[in-house]
C-alpha cells in the first residue's frame, strides 16, 4: 500500500505564514513541518496562494510531501465560514481571481476597524497593524491583534479578539466575503477538494450548520476538518459523526500561526478517529 494512504498520517493540511497572517516564512514552515514528524504537508494561507511556489520548493528540498492549499473566508448564514481548499492547480486563472476578488475589501475594512479603535482612543491602528502584515493585500484582524499587543493594550492576542476584534467590540466590522458556492467552485474547478475548516468554531444552530453542510455538499465540497488545533476531542468525535452522516472525507491540520502565538504545533495533532475516509486518499494523485 502506498505509505500515504495511511489513515494514521500525520499530516498537516492547514497553518499559516507571512503570506497571510502567520509569523513564519514558507521556507521556515518546511523545515519546522519537517522535524516535528510531518508526513504530508500544506500551507493554507488565507485568500492567498502567493506562497505556494515557495512552499512547495521548501517542502521538495526536504523530500516532504506536499499539497497545495489556501483558506477561503466565505460568509454564510450571516457569520464567517473557511473553506480550506486542498491539492489544486495553483496556476489556476479563475481561482486566482477569485481570491483577488475575496482580498480586495480587507484594506476598506482595515481602515474601518482602525475608525472603531480610534473611538475608543487608539490611534494609528491601520498603520500599526500594516507593519505586521508581510502581505498588505493581506491585512486581517491578526495584525491589529499583535498591534495591540505591542503597544501594551492588551497581554496577548486572545485578549485583543475579546475586547476590541469580535462582534459588538470597537474594532470589529461585519464584511461580506465570497458566497459558499463560488469559493467551493473555484477550489473543485481548479481540481482541488474543499473542506470545511473547523466547524465547531463558527456556533451554528443546529438548522444552520445542517443547511452548511448541505448546501456545501450539493456545491461540491467532499470534505470536512475533524482533526484541528481548535477542536476538542469531543467536538473531533461530533464532526467525525457528521463526515460519516454527509459522506464526507476528513482533514487534519494544526492551524498553526506562530511560535508565540499557537498553541498547537505543526504535526502535533492526534490521529484522525478510525472508520474515516482521510482527505489524503481523495488526493493522492495530487500530492507533490
Ligand atoms: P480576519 O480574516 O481578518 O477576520 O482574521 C481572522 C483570523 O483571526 C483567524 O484566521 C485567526 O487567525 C484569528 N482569530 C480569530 N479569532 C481569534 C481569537 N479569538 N483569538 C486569536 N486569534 C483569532
Ligand atoms: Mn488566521
Ligand atoms: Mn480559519
Ligand atoms: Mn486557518
Amino acid at each position: 500500500m502506498n505509505t500515504l494512504l495511511n489513515p494514521q498520517l500525520n499530516a498537516d493540511l492547514h497553518c499559516h505564514s507571512v503570506v497571510s497572517d502567520g509569523t513564519l516564512t514558507p521556507e521556515l514552515l518546511a523545515p519546522r513541518a519537517k522535524a516535528n514528524g510531518v508526513e504530508l504537508w500544506a500551507l493554507t494561507d488565507h485568500d492567498e496562494i502567493g506562497g505556494q511556489a515557495r512552499a512547495l520548493a521548501a517542502a521538495k528540498a526536504l523530500s516532504l510531501p506536499y499539497l497545495t492549499g489556501t483558506e477561503i473566508s466565505v460568509t454564510f448564514a450571516n457569520k464567517t465560514v473557511h473553506i480550506v481548499g486542498l491539492g489544486f492547480d495553483h496556476h489556476n486563472t479563475a481561482l486566482a481571481q477569485g481570491l483577488r476578488q475575496t482580498r480586495g475589501g480587507r484594506e476598506e475594512r482595515a481602515r474601518e476597524m482602525a475608525q472603531g479603535l480610534a473611538q475608543v482612543g487608539i490611534h494609528g491602528a491601520f498603520e500599526g497593524a500594516l507593519t505586521f502584515a508581510g502581505n498588505p493585500e493581506l491585512i486581517s484582524r491578526t495584525h491589529f491583534a499583535r498591534f495591540l499587543v505591542e503597544s501594551g493594550v492588551c497581554n496577548d492576542t486572545s485578549e485583543v479578539f475579546r475586547r476590541f476584534l469580535t462582534e459588538n467590540k470597537p474594532g470589529f466590522v461585519p464584511h461580506r466575503w465570497a458566497h459558499l458556492r463560488d469559493a467551493v467552485q473555484w477550489i473543485t474547478a481548479a481540481q482541488g477538494v474543499a473542506v470545511i475548516a473547523h466547524p465547531a468554531r463558527y456556533g451554528f444552530t443546529p438548522n444552520e450548520e445542517y443547511a452548511l453542510f448541505t448546501e456545501f455538499k450539493n456545491h461540491g465540497g467532499q470534505a470536512v476538518e475533524v482533526v484541528t488545533g481548535s477542536h476538542t476531542a469531543a467536538e473531533a468525535q461530533i464532526y467525525a459523526a457528521t463526515a460519516l452522516e454527509f459522506g464526507l472525507a476528513a482533514s487534519r491540520g494544526s492551524d498553526f500561526h506562530s511560535p508565540d502565538e499557537s498553541h498547537t504545533d505543526l504535526g502535533s495533532l492526534p490521529f484522525l478517529p478510525g472508520k474515516l475516509t482521510p482527505v489524503w486518499e481523495l488526493l493522492v494523485d495530487r500530492i507533490q
